[in-house]
């Protein structure tokens, strides 16, 4: 569900912020608000929790556009923010290119979460007056009843957003900490893969220690937190060991060029062919989807399926290659990039793209190809592992 957009970058909501918005009023409504205010009326109560829950996400959103608007500053694109179940995700177009830059975006979102917590806290102290600093410990119950709602929601907000800045700074990727460490010792090192291995092997070392401790809440009768504790190291253990294959495949891929995924293996046709040749002998033969056509040992044009396909039966009779064949028009070089080549195929309309060195075909290179590349490095990634 698309929200708004804030400095260029789309805010997305998933479904799934709902339920997790509805859990936090509910909690807020139901139980919290009415042990510290049992005088507060029904409309006071839940409208309170409502706009606690609303502050919530836009203190999650916050921390978010921190870390968009630090990349963004840096160069790199950001397209959008998603919110979620556990939290939010800043999509970034690549991944930071210097330890310097990995590391600004990454401390910065729990920075603007500790200033959050530090403005709410204050505000909040400021609101309950100079006695609740004395009453708070004197008669916990009575010091927090004498609040009023902004008070309240103030006091709420404020620690929470300590606690997230100090949850994310925990060092396991992804977490932010994750990323300043992996930030660090890529800068000391200056070795990205193993940089990035140690700070995934944390984060799943944290994950595993949130499931065990997730586990012993839930036998001990905590059966909600627990079993949420459990769900959060699952998500997190998934995270940091696909981000770990993802780097290795990157590098991989960056490494790559066209040359080294395009299919060699093709047969060519003449353009004097009749359509009726073309088919019985070559398109129902073989499972190549695209036929370069030669004239005099150049290039003249690329015929398909569907440019055979949208003939009649007596045209094909009569009709040569020639007459339906398209031209070359989109081409790859055989140096680009494997990255740049994935963008080219994403973009264009045809499926295979031609390789082509000045006016020889040297190749072709389908979608597919990529996808089965990666299929392949991806075993490879897991063996390393
Ligand atoms: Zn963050």
């Amino acid at each position: 569900m698309s929200l708004a957009r804030i400095f260029g970058i789309e805010i997305r909501l998933d479904f799934s912020v709902l339920i997790v918005f509805a859990l936090v009023v509910y909690s807020l409504g139901a139980a919290l608000f009415p042990r510290w205010h049992p005088t507060w009326d029904a409309t006071l109560t839940w409208g309170t929790a409502f706009t606690a829950g609303v502050l919530f996400f836009a203190s999650l959103l916050a921390h978010e556009l921190a870390h968009s608007v630090v990349a963004k500053l840096r160069g790199i694109p950001v397209p959008r923010i998603t919110l979620f179940v556990f939290g939010g995700v800043s999509e970034l177009d690549r991944e930071p290119d210097t330890p310097a830059t990995e590391f600004l975006i990454a401390i910065v979102g729990p920075a603007m979460s500790a200033l959050l917590g530090f403005v709410f806290s204050w505000l909040g102290a400021m609101l309950a007056g100079a006695d609740f600093g004395v009453e708070v410990f004197k008669d916990p119950e009575a010091a927090m009843a004498h609040l009023g709602p902004a008070a309240t929601l103030f006091l709420w907000l404020g620690p929470i957003n300590f606690m997230l800045a100090v949850f994310n700074l925990v060092p396991g990727f992804p977490l932010d900490g994750g990323r300043v460490l992996r930030a660090i010792l890529w800068g000391i090192s200056g070795d990205l893969r193993s940089a990035t291995q140690w700070a995934s092997n944390m984060g799943r070392a944290f994950a595993w220690a949130l499931m065990g401790f997730g586990v012993l809440q839930a036998l001990g009768g905590s059966f909600v937190q627990g079993v949420w504790l459990l769900l959060i190291g699952w998500f997190l253990n998934n995270a940091a060991r696909n981000s770990y294959v993802q780097l290795l495949v990157q590098q991989a891929f960056d490494e790559l060029i066209v040359g080294n995924l395009m299919r060699t293996h093709f047969e060519v046709v003449d353009p004097d062919l009749t359509l009726e040749a073309f088919v019985n002998e070559f398109l129902l033969r073989s499972a190549q989807s695209a036929w370069p056509v030669i004239e005099d040992g150049k290039t003249v044009g690329l015929i398909t399926f569907d440019d055979a396909r949208v003939t009649s039966e007596d045209e094909r009779a009569t009709q040569t290659v020639r007459d339906v064949m398209s031209p070359i028009g989109e081409r790859l070089s055989p140096d680009v990039g494997g990255r740049d080549a994935l963008r080219a195929l994403a973009e264009s309309e045809r499926d295979p793209l031609p390789v082509m060195r000045g006016e020889h075909i040297v190749g072709l290179l389908h979608r597919g190809d990529i996808t089965r590349w990666l299929a392949l490095h991806q075993l490879d990634a897991h063996q390393h592992q």
